[in-house]
């Protein structure tokens, strides 16, 4: 038996022992495990399954296990992934802190920074929330204007951040901060915040759903200690870029829903909404639809496989992200017009006793879809980076 086998073998028994039966059931929002100093737990299973998890390092599989993390290779990854899918486990851990900053932090932050934030990101002690958006500077990042004066000892900041998702529950903000006005691009730092200083006011924007997901978040005479900056004065751009080709990976995964070749309910959307017929959807022209959806989402999982294999560890995931991130969006943005085709007037609900619980998710994430290609950088933005720098076409 290779090792790989053995891998297996052990982790699909450990998880068979410690993964609590509703993790094994779809997660409704509620129940999303983001952590935090002030985490609600509506399912204990979710803590328990978190502690488990955090336990073994695998709330960031990948990471050295000098700082808690799971430290295993790619291939190992791979496997526990499949055996997490095969028992349709929820997700252990949501977190920006995963997703975006440890990376970061792993490949620029100092050592005594690395040990004091990863092992609070691992176990889901500490909620992050990113402060790059401002109310004038988006796509045009670094034309940003929160400032970050030298005092001595500390930085004060004074500014503003605009789209902070979910902030009104972090406890930490990572932000681009100007510490040089004569420079655009090298006058950028990237600074750790800590939003229990006083200063901080993070106020949500309440959405057309009557959902809050987003915050502006006021940054107003806040001292920030030194030891908070991570990489070099005025050399944050290099940290603010490589951190957005994390975030655009994590994003484009969307496209995959759950995983190469997952269908994501639809063949059984369909057949519930169209009819089967002899064990297949009924009617043709749908048929091929869901086919060709779910040839592609197959392809791009598959493609997603191998550029993560490719990438030595520690090289990031480089400006192919782009591509993964525009294709990633407009595939997932697909699906969801899909899945609205097949629900016909069903999916027309917003609330009501005429519409499944289903239904009405579907039509809800549907809306939210449109978002996925505005997050993390826009398509258009994303096609300037292709033809730029994947492409090496002029400017
Ligand atoms: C769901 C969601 C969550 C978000 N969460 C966060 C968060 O947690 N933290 C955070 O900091 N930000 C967050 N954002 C903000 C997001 O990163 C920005 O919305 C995004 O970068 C676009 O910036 P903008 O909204 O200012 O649009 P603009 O930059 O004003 O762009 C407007 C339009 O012009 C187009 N455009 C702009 N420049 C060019 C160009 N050079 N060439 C071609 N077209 C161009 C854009 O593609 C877009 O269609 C979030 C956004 C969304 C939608």
């Amino acid at each position: 038996m290779s090792n790989l086998d053995t891998f297996r073998t052990e982790t699909r028994a450990w998880l068979e022992d410690n993964c609590p039966a509703s993790m094994r059931t779809p997660m409704p929002e509620e129940e999303s495990p983001w952590g935090g100093r002030n985490a609600q737990w509506p399912n204990p299973d979710s803590k328990v399954w978190l502690d488990r998890m955090a336990g073994r390092g695998w709330t960031a599989p990948m990471w050295p296990e000098e700082y808690g993390g799971g430290g295993l290779t790619s291939q190992e990854n791979l496997v526990l992934q499949d055996e997490l899918r095969r028992i349709h486990a929820r997700p252990a851990l949501m977190s920006f802190g995963v997703w975006m900053l440890g990376p970061a932090l792993l490949e620029f932050a100092s050592e005594e920074q690395k040990h004091e934030h990863l092992p609070k990101i691992i176990r889901g002690e500490i909620r992050w929330c990113q402060g790059y958006s401002e109310p004038g500077a988006g796509s045009d990042l670094a034309g940003l204007q929160t400032r970050a004066e030298d005092k001595g000892d500390y930085y004060l900041v004074n500014g503003q951040k605009v789209w902070t998702s979910y902030a009104d529950h972090a406890d930490w903000i990572f932000c681009l901060v100007r510490t040089d006005t004569s420079k655009k691009h090298d006058g950028i730092s990237f600074l750790l915040i800590d939003m229990d200083n006083p200063g901080v006011e993070a106020r949500p924007i309440r959405l057309i759903s009557g959902a809050s997901p987003f915050c502006e978040t006021f940054i107003t005479d806040v001292k920030v200690p030194k030891g908070n900056l991570v990489g070099e004065l005025n050399k944050g751009w290099t940290i603010a870029k490589q951190l957005l080709q994390h975030e655009r990976t994590m994003i484009s995964a969307m496209g995959t829903v759950g995983g190469a070749g997952s269908s994501g309910g639809l063949e059984e959307t369909a057949k519930t909404y169209f009819g089967e017929q002899d064990g297949h959807i009924a009617i043709a022209s749908m048929r091929e639809e869901v086919a060709r959806q779910k040839m592609d989402a197959r392809a791009f999982g598959l493609s997603l496989r191998r550029s993560a294999e490719e990438a030595k560890a520690g090289s990031g995931p480089g400006a192919a992200s782009s591509m993964f991130k525009y294709y990633g969006t407009e595939l997932n943005k697909r699906r969801y017009e899909l899945l609205m085709k097949l629900l016909g007037s069903q999916g027309l609900g917003w609330e009501g006793e005429g519409f499944t619980g289903g239904e009405l998710n579907t039509t809800r994430q549907w809306l939210r879809s449109r978002a996925n290609s505005i997050e993390g950088g826009t398509s258009e933005v994303q096609l300037n980076v292709i033809a730029k720098r994947v492409l090496g076409l002029p400017d």
